[in-house]
């Protein structure tokens, strides 16, 4: 079994993080290292995918559900206009292998994107 990702620890509670949305299916909490003025890191709490790819073929409602609560945060945290990245493989800067969405807000600057 391959060992768990600092996400599924901040899942566990086992790592500290600034929640800022959970259910049953999903968390959210702030980037450790922001590249905006809001930078929302949105998580399926399944360890099952490894990227948005792997995600969208196996629950695309899940991967709604990713985007869904990304409008929302962006609404309460944020002006409401959004960012959504998906780092989706090593070579495109991917570095936790548990899918999630970057969510990015507030004003971008040109180095931005996550
Ligand atoms: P990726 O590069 O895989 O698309 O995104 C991983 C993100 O996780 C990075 O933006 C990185 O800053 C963030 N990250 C890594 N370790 C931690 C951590 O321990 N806590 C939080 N809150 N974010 C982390």
């Amino acid at each position: 079994m391959a060992e768990s990702t600092v996400f599924e620890k901040i899942i566990a509670r086992e790592i500290p993080a600034e929640i800022v949305l959970e259910n049953d299916r999903i968390i959210a909490f702030t980037d450790i290292a922001p590249k905006a003025p809001m930078h929302v890191l949105v998580v399926p709490k399944t360890p099952q995918y490894r990227d948005v790819v792997e995600l969208a073929a196996g629950d695309p409602e899940l991967l709604g559900e990713i985007v869904q609560a990304a409008q929302a945060i962006a609404r309460e945290r944020a002006e409401g206009d959004f960012r959504l990245v998906f780092n989706t493989g090593e070579l495109a800067g991917q570095t936790v292998f548990h899918a999630h969405a970057h969510v990015l807000a507030g004003t971008l600057g040109e180095d931005s994107l996550a």
